[in-house]
C-alpha cells in the first residue's frame, strides 16, 4: 500500500497525547501556566521555560445512563446547533470517535480533550454527549489544555429507565445485569451531578432545548430577550 505520497505521512514518534517541551524531549511534560483569572493561558516548559500559549474554553458534558435518552437528545441538539441555536459551541457524540478507543479508553478520552483544545483555537467552546465524566479526565495528559468542566446529566424515574432499556431489541445485550448496572449509573448522577434534565415528562426537542439554555448559561452566551435578573449576576 506504500505510495510516493505516504513519506509524507507523520510519523507518530511522540506517546498519544503527551504534551511536552519540542526542545526538551517527552521527558519534559508541559505544565499549565495558569494566569490570575485562569481564562486566556497557556503551558511552560519547567526545564527551559519555553511557553507555549493558547486560548482555554470550557467544556461541557452531558452524560447520564443507558436509557436516560442521551442518543435522541444528542441528535435534538445537533438539529439545534445546525439551525444557530448553540452559538459558540460545538456539539458531539462521544461515540463518533469509539474506534480510538482499541487503543486504549484514556487515549480516547485525551483524544476528546485535544479536539476541544483544537476547538477553543477557532473561539468554540465543546459539548461532548455521552458516557465522559469529569473524573475520567482529571487525570489526563490533555486535560490543562481546556478550560473549566461542566457537567449535566439526563435522568427519568426508574421504572422508566427500566422500560426503555427492556424494549430495546436483543442485540443491544440489556440483560439483567446491564439494567442493574444501568440503575445504579442513575444513582451515581443524582448523587454526584447537581444539573440534571428530565427526559421523561418532555421530548428531545424540549429536553435539547433546556440543555441549550444550560450551554449559553455556562458560555454567558446572550439569549436573546435579556433574561430577568434579581442581581448577583455573573
Ligand atoms: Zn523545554
Amino acid at each position: 500500500m506504500s505510495s510516493p505520497t505516504s513519506a509524507g505521512d507523520p510519523t507518530p514518534s511522540r506517546p498519544p497525547g503527551a504534551e511536552f517541551c519540542i526542545d526538551c524531549g517527552p521527558e519534559t511534560a508541559l505544565r499549565p501556566d495558569d494566569t490570575a483569572d485562569g481564562a486566556a493561558s497557556g503551558a511552560r516548559c519547567p526545564r527551559c521555560g519555553w511557553e507555549r500559549p493558547f486560548t482555554r474554553r470550557p467544556l461541557l458534558l452531558l452524560t447520564g445512563p443507558s436509557g436516560a435518552g442521551k442518543t435522541t437528545v444528542t441528535e435534538a441538539l445537533t438539529r439545534l446547533a445546525d439551525d444557530g441555536g448553540l452559538p459558540g459551541c460545538a456539539v458531539f457524540d462521544v461515540d463518533l470517535t469509539l474506534h480510538v478507543a482499541a487503543l486504549g479508553y484514556d487515549v480516547w478520552r485525551n483524544t476528546w480533550l485535544q479536539l476541544a483544545h483544537g476547538l477553543a483555537g477557532n473561539g468554540l467552546a465543546t459539548l461532548l454527549c455521552g458516557t465522559i465524566v469529569p473524573d475520567q479526565l482529571a487525570e489526563l495528559p490533555a486535560r490543562m489544555l481546556v478550560g473549566p468542566i461542566h457537567h449535566a446529566a439526563l435522568d427519568c424515574p426508574d421504572d422508566v429507565l427500566v422500560q426503555r432499556l427492556r424494549d430495546r431489541p436483543a442485540w443491544r445485550g440489556s440483560d439483567d445485569e446491564f439494567v442493574a448496572r444501568q440503575l445504579g449509573f442513575a444513582d451515581w448522577h443524582r448523587s454526584q451531578v447537581g444539573r440534571r434534565f428530565d427526559t421523561h415528562r418532555s421530548g428531545p426537542a424540549a429536553v435539547a432545548a433546556e440543555v441549550a439554555a444550560w450551554v449559553r448559561e455556562v458560555l454567558g452566551t446572550p439569549t436573546g430577550p435579556a433574561p430577568e435578573t434579581t442581581g448577583g449576576a455573573r
